[in-house]
């Protein structure tokens, strides 16, 4: 492990709509709840992305910030080595930016940095409000809820993974899937920020970067969690058993 956590938040001036910024706080806040040292390293527009990130974040953007960042990420030598390699969470536009590529608001193709087997079209209509979906693949990670406002879509190609399967919502777009793993980089369409609404994915990501983890409960964080869910899925409480209890491994 790491002396010290490097959480690395990527161009936080472009990438950071809806909140997404509180993924980061919420990885620092729940790593110093184990007593690992972590530290916040914003990368200004301009400059390269750091060697000694342990944690990246891309937060969502609107379509010309998302543009300025693939710009730069793609003039940033290191960029892809870096974010393919680290543990990563990216949202939204975060997503598109680590695809093949992705489509703008003229349905023009651009190139993303290519992380992910993944590409992005458009939807017919922006897909906004909750979501709720069922993880697919994470064993310690429970439902996950979080906020889409987007028109990108997510095609996986066969070196993806989706995140979870939808139980409302949009997601990636008409085929029931919400966002995408690949080796240690989780990206997903949530906003909330999703690591604060679903703080098992917060410790996947600390887990990934740092090793096996203490548990840790904060009530009030799953007071939220609940409500969020109960808000967004009202369905839930037939489900409610299955549901609601965070594993813990
Ligand atoms: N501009 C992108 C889209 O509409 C991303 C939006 C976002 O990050 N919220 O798909």
């Amino acid at each position: 492990m790491p002396e010290e956590l490097g959480i690395v938040q990527v161009y936080p001036e472009l990438l950071g709509t809806y909140g997404d910024g509180g993924n980061a706080l919420a990885l620092l806040h729940r790593a110093a709840a184990r007593g690992v040292p972590a530290r916040l390293v914003p990368v200004a527009v301009g400059k390269p992305l750091p060697r000694e990130g342990d944690i990246f974040l891309l937060g969502g953007g609107e379509d010309s910030a998302q543009l300025l960042a693939a710009r730069l990420l793609l003039a940033d030598g290191r960029a892809h080595t870096m974010l393919g390699s680290r543990p990563c969470l990216a949202v939204c536009a975060g997503l598109q930016l680590l695809s093949h590529h992705f489509d703008d608001a003229d349905g023009r193709s651009h190139p993303g940095l290519g992380v992910l087997d993944v590409t992005c079209g458009r939807l017919a209509r922006r897909a906004v409000g909750e979501v709720v979906t069922e993880p697919a693949d994470l064993p310690d990670v429970p439902t996950l809820t979080g906020f889409e406002n987007h028109r990108g879509t997510a095609e996986l190609g066969p070196g993806a993974r989706p995140l979870g399967r939808v139980i409302t919502g949009t997601g990636n777009g008409d085929h029931g899937w919400e966002g995408v793993v690949q080796g240690v980089t989780l990206a997903t369409y949530l906003h909330g920020p999703v690591l604060v609404r679903n703080p098992a994915l917060a410790d996947h990501l600390l887990t990934s970067a740092a090793g096996k983890l203490p548990a840790y409960d904060d009530a009030e964080v799953e007071r939220l969690r609940t409500e969020r869910l109960d808000a967004a899925d009202p369905r839930r409480h037939f489900r409610r058993g299955r549901h609601l209890v965070a594993r813990r491994g």
